[in-house]
């Protein structure tokens, strides 16, 4: 059984705006009912247009989730999403009755894998969903290692352990 059902429509939307935002990396939320997902939300990459090195200027609040990484790791952070978009996302989905499924980026030049970096922030915010009363989702990964042909993939990421998660394209 599949945990998540996706208009190849929606994965064009994902694909498009990782094409967009490259060099740089791009996010967002896919939202919907049951288990199928029915909208994209574009999230602002705080630093996806300033640059990583600019991440330590940003007000702490949007940080804050950053401080138990090292300084080698922050370093390496690529995408952290605006909060008040990401929140004002949330009250969208919960006016329209919506139920957040997805939380997506893209890799430029990596694999469709969850970096060290991924995994690490994950592992801060499952415990948020659920203060938020969300479930926890799926993290879908676009790559754009090959141009022509970008690689999308999803993997649930629970305590630090990533497993694949089965996406059915309708
Ligand atoms: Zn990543």
């Amino acid at each position: 059984m599949s945990d998540l059902i996706v208009p190849q429509q929606i994965l064009d939307e994902l694909i498009a705006h990782a094409r967009e935002l490259d060099p740089h990396e791009c996010c967002g939320f896919l939202a919907g009912t049951g288990r199928t997902v029915t909208r994209a939300y574009r999230i602002k990459n705080i630093v996806g247009l300033e640059g990583a090195a600019q991440a330590a200027s940003f007000d702490e609040a949007k940080i804050r989730h950053l401080s138990r990484l090292s300084p080698e790791e922050r370093a390496e952070i690529a995408f952290i999403m605006d909060a008040q978009e990401m929140f004002q996302a949330v009250k969208d989905m919960r006016k329209n009755g919506l139920t957040l499924q997805v939380v997506y980026h893209s890799h430029p030049h990596d694999p469709a894998r969850p970096s060290v970096t991924d995994i690490k922030i994950a592992n801060d915010w499952e415990e948020n969903w659920s203060r938020l009363n969300l479930t926890l989702p799926v993290y879908l990964l676009i790559s754009l290692m090959d141009k022509s042909r970008p690689d999308l993939r999803g993997y649930w990421i629970k305590q630090g352990t990533v497993s694949p998660a089965q996406i059915t394209t309708v």
